[in-house]
């Protein structure tokens, strides 16, 4: 499989976006990710109002408007890994009707590791590459200087997100994991680690 579409689930701070970089290097596939989208579009004014007031609270922004990035970018790309999409069943059903995936992907961690690896998140604002207060900060005194925290890594966003995660995206891995397309990785191991079992998980599709 050259170019294959893989879809990676879990809560947020389970290391998506991380892995999700491996990927697109790897396999040359396009990594398409809402919640980039939403960030670069924040204030864009929709019927539904504008992603900068559910983003800041922790809440889904409205499907008609994650459907048709998701759509967009989908229809554009050979192979992609999707990262952040769907968030609730009827985001899965939208998916199920534009595109078919080769491999589904949940990457499980405890809770409260998720709250650590959220509150301790800094990202380049530059280049987009992720990074941790404790376990991963860059070598480069410049790039350290320059990293930022999200607006909504913080505590009580935090919170809520992982609650809207355990009520509308726990179900969408559950129904995938019913159909039996669904590989559960140990997402918390090493970064390392993660990577090879998805890896093997994708050559294995
Ligand atoms: P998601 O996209 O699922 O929200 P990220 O990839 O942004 O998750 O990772 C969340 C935070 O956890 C980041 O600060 C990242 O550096 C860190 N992280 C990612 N994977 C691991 C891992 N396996 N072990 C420890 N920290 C990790
Ligand atoms: P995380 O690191 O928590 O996985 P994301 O970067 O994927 O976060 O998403 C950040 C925010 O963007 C979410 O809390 C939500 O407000 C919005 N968002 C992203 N993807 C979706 C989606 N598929 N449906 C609705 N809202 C979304």
């Amino acid at each position: 499989m050259s170019q294959p579409k893989v879809l990676l689930l879990g809560p947020p701070g389970a290391g998506k976006g991380t892995q999700s970089g491996n990927v697109a290097e790897t396999y040359g596939v396009e990594h398409v990710t809402t919640g980039d989208a939403l960030r670069a579009n924040k204030d864009m004014e929709t019927e539904h109002g504008t992603p900068r007031e559910y983003m800041e609270a922790g809440e889904l922004v409205p499907d008609p408007v994650v459907n048709e990035i998701v759509e967009a970018a989908v229809s554009e790309a050979d192979g992609f890994v999707l990262d952040g999409y769907p968030r609730n069943l009827s985001q899965a059903e939208y998916l199920d009707g534009i595109t078919a995936l080769d491999v589904i992907v949940s990457l499980d961690v405890g809770r409260e590791e998720l709250v650590r690896r959220l509150t301790g998140r800094r990202v380049d604002p530059e280049t987009g590459e992720i990074y941790h207060t404790e376990f991963d900060m860059p070598d480069d005194d410049a790039v350290a200087d320059r990293l930022v925290q999200r607006d909504d890594d913080t505590e009580d966003t935090v919170r809520e997100r992982l609650r809207v995660f355990e009520e509308n995206t726990q179900p969408v891995i559950e129904h995938y994991e019913e159909a039996g397309e669904l590989v559960r990785i140990d997402g918390e191991q090493s970064p390392e680690a993660v990577w090879t079992d998805l890896k093997a998980a994708i050559d294995d599709a």
